[in-house]
């Protein structure tokens, strides 16, 4: 019997290359775990049927002890959002129901050259809108906390996924949050990378100057190795960047952004959760000062104009001839008004009239010519603090899990639980979210996560002062 729970990447690869058992010993574990979690919790949209093969290969490559990696055998659980060549991918949509991906993502490409595994793709809110993957077209996945909560979203299968030990490692996407928010709502960790640190080809695009590519792990040390194994510039993806290297100093400057923590909305268990994290790195022997960001009172409505202007651009190439699901109508203009009112879901369409209507003529200037010019200042912002400190500390969310139900009537309650995820993407720097301890709500343990956030490149601190954290 594999130990589960508590296998990391850095454990599982000491054993694969120990021989202390095999990639197909490892992926049949999974395919257990999952056989026995996954229809109540939901997190798979589908399982691979060629796993053991994946790994019969693995095992060679460990077996020859040539070109071996630390991923080398280890699965992977892949947000449905993501292309591997040959599997279907529909991003949790109707739209793309049985669409099959021609091409592999420059990140998969790159864990396909490392050796890893994938053992299926999980669930996701509908095109990554969402927070609660409550606008999935194949239903919610359920927290593996406490089943009658979200797991959050949109990369909630993945998330569940790892919390629940169906899988080693998940890739997720980040647009506003998408990677830390459940992170931290199922206690593991999320890192969204530095934009354009890790290529956008082959991610299905949502927010394109917001989109980045990120690992969902158990620990810092493996969020690290796959991140490493993943970044880098692409000649697919022109705004991908070789990321500056940053290195970690011993002593950090933590910036606490005081007013922003007084917004409306924020559990107490959660104000009190991060007043103890502070209290920890002051421990560790980190300094702690206050500072201001006071754009980021701005962040949610500038997001909520600009995010929406580029779904609506992007998701325009579904039009029932290129892509998944055809509806045919009495003419051409007939055919995409029925392929697209079946295909996308409510969250889908109202993000499509936002954005179709802030960039509209008339109304751009107003709108997302202002949201552009508010981003600057937000940027701005950002990088006046980073001149002063290492690493800004957040919660990562104002409250923990929520039920299941309790905000999808409210799409603006539930666009709140991004406050403090946001405002990052619209900088494009990078930002981790790590479990910070538990609450108990009608006898649950719920988990909760702080959020530290770097300057551009400065993932090294990020991964140093929260393996502090966690006492890797
Ligand atoms: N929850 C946010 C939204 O609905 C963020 C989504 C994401 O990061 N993909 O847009």
């Amino acid at each position: 019997m594999i130990e589960l729970v508590k296998l990391t990447i850095e454990k599982a690869h000491a054993d694969l290359v120990s021989g202390a058992y095999s990639a197909v010993d490892l992926a049949k574990a999974y395919l257990a775990q999952i056989e026995k979690r996954n229809s109540e919790l939901n997190a798979y949209l589908e399982v691979f049927s060629d796993v053991l093969e994946q790994a019969r290969v693995a095992d060679e490559r460990l077996k020859s002890k040539k070109n071996v990696t630390k991923l080398t055998g280890i699965p992977f659980a892949i947000k449905d959002n993501i292309l591997i060549e040959g599997r279907r991918v529909s991003s949790a949509s109707k739209i793309l129901e049985g669409y099959v991906a021609t091409y592999d993502a420059t990140a998969i490409k790159k864990l396909k050259d490392a050796g890893a595994i994938f053992l299926g793709r999980v669930n996701m809110d509908e095109f990554a809108m969402g927070g609660s993957t409550e606008n999935s077209a194949y239903g919610v996945t359920k927290n593996p906390h406490d089943t009658t909560r979200v797991a959050g979203g949109s990369s909630g299968g993945s998330v569940a996924a790892m919390a629940a030990d169906l899988c080693l490692v998940a890739l997720g996407s980040d647009t506003g949050g998408s990677i830390r928010q459940p992170a931290a709502f199922c206690g593991v960790v999320g890192l969204k990378p530095t934009y354009g640190s890790v290529s956008r080809s082959g991610l299905m695009a949502m927010g394109s100057s917001l989109d980045v590519i990120g690992p969902i792990t158990k620990t810092v040390a493996d969020s690290e190795i796959v991140y490493q194994a993943i970044l880098g510039k692409d000649s697919l993806d022109s705004t991908s960047i070789d990321s500056p290297v940053v290195v970690s100093k011993k002593v950090l400057t933590f910036g606490i952004p005081r007013d922003f923590l007084k917004s409306d909305g924020i559990d107490a268990s959660v104000r009190e959760n991060f007043e103890q994290a502070v209290a920890h790195f002051k421990k560790l022997g980190h300094k702690i000062v206050d500072v201001s960001l006071p754009s980021l009172e701005y962040a949610l409505a500038t997001y909520y104009v600009l995010m929406p202007a580029e779904v609506s651009s992007n998701l325009s190439r579904f039009d029932g001839v290129k892509y998944g699901l055809r509806k045919e109508g009495a003419t051409l203009l007939d055919d995409y008004l029925k392929t697209r009112a079946e295909g996308f879901g409510a969250e889908a369409r109202r993000r499509i009239i936002l954005g179709t209507y802030v960039l509209s003529s008339g109304y751009y200037d107003a709108y997302y010519g202002r949201a552009c010019q508010v981003r600057n200042q937000i940027r701005a912002d950002f990088a006046r603090v980073f001149a002063e400190v290492d690493v800004i500390l957040t919660p990562t969310t104002p409250t923990p899990a929520f039920k299941i139900g309790e905000k999808s009537s409210n799409p603006l309650e539930m666009y709140l639980a991004d406050i403090f995820t946001v405002p990052i993407n619209l900088a494009g720097v990078p930002a981790i979210s790590i479990p910070s301890g538990t609450v108990t709500v009608d006898g649950k343990k719920l988990p909760l996560g702080v959020q530290l956030i770097g300057g551009h490149g400065a993932e090294a601190t990020l991964f140093s002062a929260s393996k502090q954290f966690l006492g890797e």
